[in-house]
């Protein structure tokens, strides 16, 4: 059978990249996976363990990077957030795509280790856009959301590090566009 692909979906936080791979997640032609990260950050309302995320306490977490079980992982605003490798090897092996929805730092690290991945970058039309996303979500201090947008700007510099850069302007648009590049992919690596 053939080995799926690994798919880099990354982008500021605040962007809209949940509200991206939603839009084209389920269509069966991409047959994908969702790899399931692993945090120390709380749940936030209506977060599921296990389906949003594994909430882990650091030192869970530490042991984890300790025992080489992760792929990739990073420190974003205070909390640890990392993909467990082993989980998507086994997707991987029984053919299916599978997506990592991740910020700069780790996306680089699995840019750099696994070369033949696809990594697609989201960006916002605008910085002023991305502060009304992540203002109008609210479930953050002013400070942490100040952080965030300090954080965004750092991150849209390396952009460049990415096979495809896609503006959220529109996310059903958006959406489209990435069905087409992970198709497009898969079938060039037949
Ligand atoms: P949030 O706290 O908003 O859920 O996530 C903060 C940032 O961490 C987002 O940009 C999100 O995509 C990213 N993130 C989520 N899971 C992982 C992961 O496993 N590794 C890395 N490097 N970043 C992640």
């Amino acid at each position: 059978m053939k080995r799926g692909l690994l798919i880099i979906f990354s982008g500021p936080s605040g962007v809209g990249k949940g509200t991206v791979r939603r839009l084209f997640f389920d269509r069966e032609e991409l047959n994908l996976a969702f790899s399931i990260s692993m945090t120390t950050r709380g749940p936030r309302n209506g977060e599921v363990d296990g389906v949003d995320y594994k909430f882990v306490s650091k030192e869970r977490f530490l042991d984890a990077i300790d025992n080489d079980e992760m792929l990739e992982y990073a420190e974003f605003v205070g909390n640890y957030y990392g993909t467990p490798m082993a989980e998507v090897e086994r997707l991987r092996d029984e053919g299916k795509n599978v997506l990592l929805e991740i910020e700069v730092q780790g996306a680089l690290q699995v840019i750099e280790r696994v070369p033949d991945s696809l990594s697609i970058f989201l960006v916002p039309p605008s910085m002023e856009e991305l502060r009304r996303r992540i203002e109008g979500r609210q479930t953050e201090s002013q400070e942490i959301i100040q952080e965030r947008l300090d954080k965004a700007a750092k991150e849209m510099e390396l952009m460049n590090h990415y096979r495809y850069v896609i503006c959220n302007e529109n996310p059903q648009l958006a959406a489209d566009t990435c069905a087409l590049i992970i198709k497009r992919n898969i079938e060039t690596t037949l």
